[in-house]
C-alpha cells in the first residue's frame, strides 16, 4: 500500500509512523524545509503534548461524538505508550496536563524525527507545497502535484495540513481547499484559543495587569435576546486591544463564531467567590470605614492598582484623590456592577498568526470516525486540526492530533480495498 501524507506536522507525522508500522510505503510531503516546525513553538516550548482529565466540556460542541470514538481507538494512554516508546518520559502536571519530563517541545519533534529515518519505509520531502490531488479512475487510487510540479502516485492520501492557526509555521488553510476540491464541505474557519479586542477605549492603559476573575461570554440568541453561552475562571490578562489569558483562549473560539450573527460581550466578575449581594454588603462596609481615605485609596488592596482609576472614572469619579466620603450610593453601585459584572464589547480577535487552533474546518459527517476516510471519496482520509474539531487550553487539541493521525495512518495502511 502506498499512501502519501500531506503535511508533517504532529498529526501528518503520527500517521506515518502509525501506517509504516502496518507495512505501508509511506511519503510525507512538507511545505516547510523541515516537519515540526509549529510543534516547537507548542506550550511556550514546552509541549503540552496531552492531558489525562477528561471532565466537563473540552471539544467544541457538536464533535463531541465524533471525538469520543477516535479516543476511544486510540486513546490517550496509548498515546503516551507511543510516545514512551520513542524515549518521551511523561511529566503530569496540574489539570491534568501532560509535557515531556526534558520540558522541551524539540525533544518531542526529535523523537519523531528519529522514528520517521529509523522506518525504512518512510520518505520525507520536505520544501513541498501540495497543490492538487487527482483521483486516477482507473486504479482507485491518487496522484499528488506539488508546486514543484512533483507528482506521486498513492494508493491512499491523508490530508493532515492543520488549519490556519499559526500561520507563519506553515499553516495556511491549504488543507481545506484541498478537501473542498475532493467535494467536502467547511464550517467556516475562525482563530480560536485567541486574545479578544475589545471596544472600550480604556484598555490602552490597562496592558500588564492580571486578575483572577470569570469571564461569561454574551452572544444574541436566536430570537435577538443577548444570552450567556459559556464561563471560565482563572486569571484574566489585560493587554492594551483586550483580554486574554487561557480562560478568555477557552471562549474565544466561540466569540469568533458568535460575531458571524453580530455584536458579543463579556462579563467579568473579579470576584467570583461572593455573591453579588455578599460583595456589595462588603463594600457598604468598606466604604464606611475609608471614609477618610481618598477613592483610589478606597480601592487600594481589592484590585490591581492599574485599574482604580478606570474603574473609578467609568463609575462617575473624576477625582481619585477625592475623599472616599464623596462616593454616592449611585457611584459605590456602579463600582460594584464594574467589579462583579464589568461589561466589555468584543470586537473580535488577534489574527491567525496569534492563534493556537482554528475553529471549524472540515465538516465531521462527511468523515467516517472509525477510520478517518471521507465518506465522499473512498482512499482520502483526515487527520488532526483540518477537521472540524477545536479543544480547550491544556494538551487537548495536540491529543485530538495525535489519536486521528495514528487512526488515520492505521486504517490507511489496513484497510481492504473495496
Ligand atoms: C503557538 C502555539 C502553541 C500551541 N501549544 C499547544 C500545546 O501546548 N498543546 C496543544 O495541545 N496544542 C497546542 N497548540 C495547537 C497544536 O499545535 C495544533 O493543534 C496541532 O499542531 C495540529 O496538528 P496538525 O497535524 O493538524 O497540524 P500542524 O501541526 O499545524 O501541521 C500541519 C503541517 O502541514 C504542513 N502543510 C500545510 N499545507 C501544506 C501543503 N499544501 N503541502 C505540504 N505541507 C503542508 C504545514 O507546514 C505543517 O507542518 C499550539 C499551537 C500554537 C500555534
Amino acid at each position: 500500500m502506498d499512501i502519501t501524507i500531506i503535511g508533517g506536522g504532529a498529526s501528518g507525522m503520527a500517521a506515518a509512523i502509525a501506517a509504516a508500522r502496518e507495512g505501508a510505503n509511506v511519503t510525507i510531503f512538507e511545505k516547510e524545509a523541515r516537519v515540526g516546525r509549529k510543534l516547537l513553538a507548542t506550550g511556550n516550548g514546552k509541549c503540552n503534548y496531552s492531558n489525562t482529565n477528561y471532565e466537563g466540556r473540552i471539544y467544541n460542541e457538536g464533535s463531541e461524538d465524533f471525538v469520543d470514538k477516535v479516543l476511544k481507538a486510540v486513546s490517550p494512554e496509548e498515546t503516551l505508550a507511543f510516545f514512551k516508546d520513542l524515549g518521551i518520559y511523561p511529566r503530569f502536571e496540574s489539570e491534568g496536563r501532560v509535557y515531556p519530563a526534558s520540558e522541551q517541545a524539540a525533544s518531542v519533534v526529535d523523537a519523531l524525527r528519529f522514528e520517521l529515518d529509523r522506518l525504512p519505509n518512510i520518505e520525507v520531502i520536505n520544501s513541498h507545497w501540495i497543490k492538487g490531488i487527482v483521483r486516477r479512475e482507473a486504479t482507485g487510487g491518487f496522484f499528488t502535484v506539488s508546486h514543484q510540479n512533483m507528482r506521486k502516485h498513492a494508493d491512499r492520501v491523508i490530508i493532515a495540513c492543520g488549519g490556519r492557526a499559526g500561520s507563519q509555521y506553515g499553516c495556511e488553510g491549504d488543507g481545506f481547499v484541498l478537501a473542498e476540491a475532493q467535494g467536502h464541505s467547511l464550517v467556516e474557519p475562525k482563530p480560536a484559543l485567541v486574545q479578544l479586542t475589545c471596544s472600550e477605549k480604556y484598555f490602552t492603559g490597562l496592558k500588564g495587569v492580571r486578575a483572577k476573575g470569570e469571564v461569561t461570554l454574551l452572544v444574541k440568541g436566536k430570537d435577538g435576546e443577548i444570552v450567556p453561552v459559556g464561563s471560565e475562571k482563572g486569571e484574566i490578562q489585560f493587554t492594551e486591544t483586550g483580554i486574554s489569558g487561557i480562560c478568555v483562549f477557552d471562549l474565544s473560539g466561540r466569540a469568533n463564531r458568535a460575531m458571524e450573527e453580530g455584536s458579543c460581550a463579556v462579563v467579568i466578575d473579579l470576584f467570583p467567590e461572593l455573591s453579588v449581594h455578599d460583595f456589595v454588603v462588603m463594600m457598604k462596609d468598606r466604604l464606611e470605614k475609608s471614609k477618610h481615605k481618598s477613592c483610589e485609596n478606597f480601592l487600594n488592596g481589592l484590585i490591581n492598582k492599574k485599574l482604580i482609576p478606570v474603574i473609578l472614572k467609568e463609575s462617575g469619579i473624576k477625582k481619585i484623590e477625592a475623599r472616599a466620603s464623596e462616593i454616592t450610593q449611585e457611584q459605590l453601585k456602579s463600582i460594584c456592577r464594574m467589579l462583579k459584572q464589568w461589561r466589555v464589547g468584543i470586537t473580535g480577535s488577534k489574527s491567525w498568526n496569534d492563534a493556537q487552533t482554528t475553529s471549524g474546518g472540515i465538516k465531521l459527517e462527511e468523515v467516517n470516525p472509525e477510520t478517518m476516510e471521507s465518506k465522499l471519496q473512498k482512499g482520502l482520509f483526515f487527520a488532526g486540526e483540518v477537521l472540524d474539531v477545536d479543544g480547550r487550553c491544556g494538551g487537548y487539541n495536540l491529543q485530538w492530533a495525535w489519536s486521528s493521525g495514528i487512526l488515520a495512518g492505521q486504517k490507511a495502511a489496513t484497510m481492504e480495498k473495496e
